[in-house]
């Protein structure tokens, strides 16, 4: 099989670390991105500002490879916003990488070659067929490995408090985003200034949301924000505040509570929304399963969260876990209803295999439905999954990361349970033993 490369697909954070990871084994990477640049997903995000700072967003492999072309690594210290990320990391990394990125290159199927999921012989000595859609057409690449760290952006979760589109929400549609608005540029200003939106959701991007929203209502005092939740009280959602391991992750909760604290931001407790309909004037009306009502709505921003989009892999043998959709060994890490913590102890080949030898989810995508993903997760992920690639078993069961913990007990899937508080020290108990720098300034092995 060492005659073909191991397809990556997304030029994201995780795809482009893989690809350097690969690399520095051996390995040739080829991957494949279906927007037009590096980041392409990043880059729809571009107004927002990362709660991780640079420190945190340079996977070592990739930096390694970026160093000798000149780059100028930022200020470890600093926090780009998602533009920065991509255009001062991602896009130089890719231009690193040269012809292994194609971009354009949409990948609609992945299958073992002439054979469809029901096959067993002969499977594990086939290469991967890949199906690509471009410009110019369809094609069929080989691929000896597959990793997919094609994120989860495309699909976000819909606004209905079932997981399925409310009746009206499609008929809506204009009414309603999926994505945190930039405020920044004038006429999204203009649509939601002096209105009354509705932001669902509690992750994030919801108080990313709820933040840049509470600044316009200062501007304009005709602005109102509702914040509906789907959970019986507020609970953790501010997140840790001063005990989140990442500073700027805890400031980001502290200034939405400050802002409904200061009454900018009205909260609904306990709505599912079930109904949305328009009234005689165009406004909308939210309804909710138990039988609350949210009228005179202008604008809804929905950030409900993500899931994987699991369509194009129906003929490779996945093993996901029921609840979450991430890789089984994985799920019960980041099982919002049954982990402790809101953070995950790094992990790798080992959590991240499935039946079909070869294949593996990494990334954003990796964590199914889960929230509070990391990209140094997804660098500790690929890094792992290279050397089990490579056939270095040792390397890819090492622990080389630990994360920063979120200072919460209790995660998203926890919405109707009052009790869960912030954590004033932590919650997630001693970490793994083995921890190296993210920043390794050398090539490996130097
Ligand atoms: C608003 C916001 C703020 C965030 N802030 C932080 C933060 O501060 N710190 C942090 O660590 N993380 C943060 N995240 C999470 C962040 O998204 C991830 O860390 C990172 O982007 C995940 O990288 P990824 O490569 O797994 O996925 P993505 O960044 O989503 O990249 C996936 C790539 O795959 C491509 N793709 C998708 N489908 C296909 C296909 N079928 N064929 C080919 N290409 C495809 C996409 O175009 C995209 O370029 C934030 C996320 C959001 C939405």
């Amino acid at each position: 099989m060492s005659e073909y490369p191991v397809v990556v697909v997304g030029a994201g954070p995780v795809g482009l670390a893989a690809a350097a990871q690969l690399l520095e084994r051996g390995l040739e990477p080829l991957v494949l991105e279906r927007g037009p640049r590096a980041g392409a997903a990043v880059a729809a995000w571009h107004h927002v500002r990362l709660f991780s700072a640079w420190s945190e967003l340079v996977d070592p492999a990739g930096g390694r490879l970026l160093e000798p072309t000149g780059w100028v690594r930022p200020d470890g210290a600093e926090y780009p916003t998602g533009r920065e990320w991509a255009e001062r990391y991602l896009q130089p990394l890719a231009e690193a990488l040269g012809s292994r990125v194609r971009f354009g290159a949409e990948v609609v199927g992945v299958a073992r070659r002439g054979r469809d999921r029901v096959v067993d012989s002969g499977r594990d000595d086939e290469p991967f067929s890949v199906h690509v859609r471009t410009a110019a057409g369809e094609q069929r690449l080989l691929a000896s490995a597959v990793i997919d760290a094609s994120g989860t952006w495309g699909s976000p979760n819909p606004l209905g408090g079932e997981g399925l589109p409310a009746i009206g929400e499609h008929a809506a549609a204009d009414r309603i985003v999926y994505r945190v608005p930039n405020l920044g540029d004038a006429q999204v200003r203009v649509r939601y200034s002096g209105k009354h939106i509705a932001v669902a959701g509690s992750g994030h991007s919801a108080l990313t949301a709820l933040v840049a929203l509470s600044g316009l209502a200062k501007e304009n005092p005709a602005t109102r924000i509702s914040w509906v939740l789907r959970r019986g009280g507020i609970g953790t959602a501010f997140g840790g505040g001063d005990a989140d391991q990442l500073p700027a992750r805890g400031a980001l909760g502290t200034r939405a509570k400050e802002a409904v604290e200061a009454g900018l931001v009205s909260v609904v407790t306990g709505f599912r929304t079930e109904t949305v309909e328009r009234d005689d004037t165009g406004r909308l009306s939210l309804g909710s399963a138990n039988g609350q009502r949210l009228s005179d709505v202008d604008e809804v921003v929905a950030l409900t969260g993500f899931r994987p989009e699991l369509g194009w892999l129906s003929e490779i043998r996945l093993e996901l876990d029921a609840t979450l959709q991430a890789p089984v060994r994985l799920a019960p890490l980041v099982d919002p209803n049954v982990h402790s913590c809101g953070t995950v102890y790094p992990h790798g080949a080992k959590e991240l295999a499935h039946p079909e030898t070869g294949f593996y989810l990494a990334g954003m995508k990796s964590y199914g439905r889960a929230p509070t993903f990391l990209a140094m997760t997804g660098y500790e992920q690929v890094r792992s999954i290279a050397a089990a690639l490579a056939g270095d078993h040792e390397a890819a069961g090492r622990v080389e990361l630990v994360l920063a913990e979120t200072g919460v007990c209790g995660g998203a899937g926890l919405f109707d349970d009052p009790g869960t508080t912030a954590a004033s020290d932590g919650c997630c108990g001693p970490a793994e033993p083995e921890v190296l720098t993210l920043a390794a300034p050398s090539r490996a092995g130097n």
